[in-house]
This record gives structure tokens, C-alpha cells and sequence, in this order.
């Protein structure tokens, strides 16, 4: 019988293991961490956001790199096909805005389980705290893998499944370049993608913790727009985070490596300017005789008032019935564009995805097998392809793995 070892235990690494075992063949998987999926565990704040129910060209749409590489993979191994999986291992899913798919339980080891259920109902051999170290070529044929104790396990075929760079607690510390280096493959830059900004501003310390619904966010770069994300955002130490954060990193890291990056939050982007100057009047005829400081609690949450006051100029001890209609107008346009300075991003150990990895040039997509070495497969996040939030990366980590199950 074929004897496959499969490097890592996350999301692509256990469904390319139960896939390949599926089809009779001898699976060991070696996850080096002492459980399973330790960072799907952490996904969707605890609750993953397995995949998207999407129609396959809109998940597709959502791939920020190498996009084309994936068609045979989502098409092979589809949200359906993952659903239909994890309910029939016991886990079963519900949709939520945007279609995003997670476990009913609202728990991400619920998925973990049904993936390792899959894998146990086919036999395959899980070893746990066993780390590879190094995989064993003799005139181009694989051999087997080294383990981090010195031990070797004689093998047919690899399938590497070892994750990026990001969150290197969960395990994923980036030796799956390191295995794809030593055997001549390409590596695409590695940089953090879905990952905070730093801001330049010092009244951003103020607010940390603040946390933002229904904003929209606008970046530009030399005085030309990038993009724009409406949705939630959190105030850190350093800068912000949040959903449209992460997104709009996607958009921004390239022109980061250069310069920094202006962007403006819309504080209330359902009111256009005529709109949000009418509200202010009203706010303001309410609080006519008090100081500008007391008349901002209906427009702002509390923490951001101070904050308003001193960017907007106006002096926070003023009688509101004082304030010029100039003045005002400096508050609507601070309400609509407050301005911020993003200097770069937060490192890739805090972002939630590498960008960058095997190159795809050297992957056969309709397989997953190297270009470079048969009988050798890179699946999931150690590729050089990456995705929007919204349960994509996942996918692609599923439909990735599978394909290298069911080609090995
Ligand atoms: C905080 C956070 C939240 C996220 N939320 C979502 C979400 O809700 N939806 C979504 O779609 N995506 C989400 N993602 C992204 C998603 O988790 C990843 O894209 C996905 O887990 C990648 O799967 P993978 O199997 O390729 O790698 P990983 O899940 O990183 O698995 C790699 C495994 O390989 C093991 N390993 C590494 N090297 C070795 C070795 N030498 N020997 C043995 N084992 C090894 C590691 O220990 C690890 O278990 C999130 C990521 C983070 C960090």
C-alpha cells in the first residue's frame, strides 16, 4: 500500500490526510503541536468562519492573490462539499450575514472534531508532538521524512500542509518554506495580510478600546483613492483593527513599503454633509445653553467627544448658542473625514494571513503537485495564495487539501 505522510494538522493538513485515506491509501499525519487544528481553534474569535455559501465565482472574487491558481481546486472541492462533510462528521453549519458559514454550536472545535473524525473513520495514523524536520530526497525519488528527534519515517509521497508565519503560536512557524527552499522551489515574499495598522497620530492612544459600528474607512495614496470599507472597527495602543481594518490592509500593504498612507473615517456615513449638518442643528437648538463640551453625548460615544473637541478647534467651554456656523461646519467635516495617518502594519506574527509563499508557478493546480519534485504536494496557507475575510482562506485551505488528498 502507498504510505503518504501529510505535514501538519490544521485545516488543509487533516482533510488531505482523511481524503488520501479515503482512497485506501496508508496515511500518517504529523501535527507537532500536542492537539489538532490548534489555530482554527482561535478562528472567528472562537467561532470560525468555515467557509462562505457564496456562489464558487464570488469566493473566487474574494482571492486577493493568485486567484486563476485556485479555479480547479474551489471547483473540485466546493462550500457544499465542505458543509456536507462536516454535518456528516457531526458538525453542522448555519449561514450568517454576508453568507458566512460557521457551526451551529458557535464553536470552532466543533469543526475540529468532525475533521478528525473524518480522518480516524479512514485510519489514519495521527501522531501528535512529532515535528518534521527535514524531508528525505535520494536521486530525485522521496524517501521519507527526519523528525525533530532524529527518527525517519519512510514514505511514497509528502503532502505539505504547515501553515504560514502568522499567530506562530498555533505552530504554523513557517517550515514548510523552509522543506520547499532546500528542494529549489520559489518563494514569493512573505508579508502579514489581514493585519492592523499603525497610526501616526497621538490622540489615537486615547481611544483605545473604542470600538466602531456602521464607519466607513478610505485610504488614499498621493491624493488618488484606494479603497473604501464600511462596517466595524476597534481603537488599539498602536492604531486600529477590527473587520474593515483587516480588509483594508489587503488593499493598502503594497503602497506601505513606501510611504505612508492617509485615510479617513466617516463617523456617519448615512448622512451626507446637508443631512448631518440639519442633525447638528437639532443637537445643537437641544443644547443651546450649555458648553459645546455637554452638547456632542447624542452624536458621539463618550470616549471620542475629547477627542472631537480638540481636532475640531472649537473651545470645549463655548456656549453651543455661541458657535459659529463656520465652526459647525468644521465639526460636520470632522464627523465625515477624520483624518489619520497610517504609517504600516502591524508584523506578520499579528496578522491573521501570510501573503506570499510557495510560488504557484512551481504547483500544479489541478493536482497540488510540485513542479519541481514528484510525489511531493504543498496545500493551504504555505502557497502564495490569500483572501478577503469572510471564510475564504479557509476554503482554500479545505479545497487545497482535498485536491492534494484525492491526487497523491
Ligand atoms: C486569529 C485568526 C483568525 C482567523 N479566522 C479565520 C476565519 O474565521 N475564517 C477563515 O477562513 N480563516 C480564518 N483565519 C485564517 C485561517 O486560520 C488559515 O488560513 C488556515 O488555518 C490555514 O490552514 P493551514 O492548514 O494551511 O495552516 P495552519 O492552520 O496554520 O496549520 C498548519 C499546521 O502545521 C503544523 N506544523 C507546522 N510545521 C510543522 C512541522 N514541521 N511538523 C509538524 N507539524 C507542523 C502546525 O502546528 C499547524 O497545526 C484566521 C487566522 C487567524 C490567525
Amino acid at each position: 500500500m502507498e504510505k503518504i505522510v501529510v505535514i501538519g494538522g490544521g485545516a488543509a493538513g487533516m482533510i488531505a490526510a482523511g481524503t488520501a485515506a479515503s482512497r485506501g491509501k496508508h496515511v500518517i499525519l504529523l501535527e507537532k503541536n500536542d492537539k489538532l487544528g490548534k489555530k482554527i481553534y482561535i478562528t472567528g474569535k472562537g467561532r470560525c468562519n468555515v467557509t462562505n455559501s457564496s456562489d464558487i465565482e464570488e469566493l473566487l472574487n474574494h482571492v486577493t492573490t493568485n486567484k486563476n491558481f485556485l479555479y480547479s481546486a474551489f471547483y473540485t472541492f466546493t462550500n457544499d462539499d465542505l458543509i456536507h462533510l462536516l454535518n456528516k462528521y457531526g458538525t453542522s453549519t448555519k449561514v450568517e450575514r454576508g453568507n458566512r458559514v460557521f457551526p451551529k454550536s458557535d464553536k470552532s472545535s466543533d469543526v475540529i472534531k468532525a475533521l478528525e473524525k473524518y480522518m480516524v473513520s479512514h485510519d489514519v495514523d495521527i501522531r501528535l508532538n512529532t515535528e518534521a524536520r527535514e524531508i528525505l530526497i535520494k536521486d530525485k525519488e522521496i524517501m521519507g521524512v527526519k523528525l525533530s528527534d532524529e527518527k525517519i519515517i519512510d514514505c511514497d509521497k509528502i503532502i505539505i500542509a504547515t501553515g504560514g508565519m502568522s499567530y506562530p503560536t498555533t505552530g504554523s512557524t513557517g517550515d514548510g518554506y523552509k522543506f520547499a527552499r532546500k528542494i529549489d522551489h520559489n518563494i514569493s515574499p512573505l508579508k502579514p495580510a489581514l493585519v492592523p495598522l499603525e497610526i501616526e497620530e497621538e490622540w489615537i492612544k486615547q481611544l483605545q478600546g473604542l470600538s466602531l459600528k456602521n464607519v466607513s474607512l478610505t485610504t488614499f495614496y498621493k491624493n488618488r483613492e484606494i479603497h473604501t470599507e464600511f462596517g466595524e472597527m476597534i481603537f488599539t495602543h498602536f492604531g486600529i483593527s477590527g473587520p474593515i481594518v483587516l480588509s483594508m490592509s489587503s488593499y493598502i500593504s503594497d503602497y506601505l513599503n513606501n510611504e505612508k498612507i492617509k485615510a479617513f473615517l466617516n463617523l456617519k456615513p448615512a448622512l451626507d454633509e446637508e443631512k448631518l449638518d440639519k442633525r447638528i442643528i437639532r443637537d445643537f437648538e437641544k443644547y443651546s445653553k450649555k458648553q459645546f463640551k455637554n452638547a456632542l453625548s447624542d452624536l458621539l460615544p463618550s470616549k471620542l467627544i475629547p477627542i472631537m473637541i480638540q481636532l475640531s478647534g472649537i473651545q470645549e467651554d463655548k456656549y453651543v448658542n455661541q458657535i459659529t456656523k463656520n465652526e459647525r461646519k468644521r465639526l460636520v467635516d470632522l464627523l465625515l473625514n477624520l483624518p489619520m495617518t497610517i504609517t504600516k502594519t502591524r508584523p506578520i506574527k499579528e496578522a491573521i494571513i501570510t501573503s506570499g509563499g510557495i510560488d504557484v508557478k512551481d504547483i500544479n493546480p489541478s493536482t497540488m503537485e510540485s513542479k519541481k519534485m514528484e510525489g511531493l504536494y504543498f496545500t493551504g496557507e504555505v502557497l502564495d495564495v490569500d483572501a478577503l475575510t469572510g471564510g475564504y482562506n479557509l476554503q482554500i485551505a479545505f479545497s487545497t487539501g482535498y485536491l492534494a488528498g484525492t491526487s497523491v
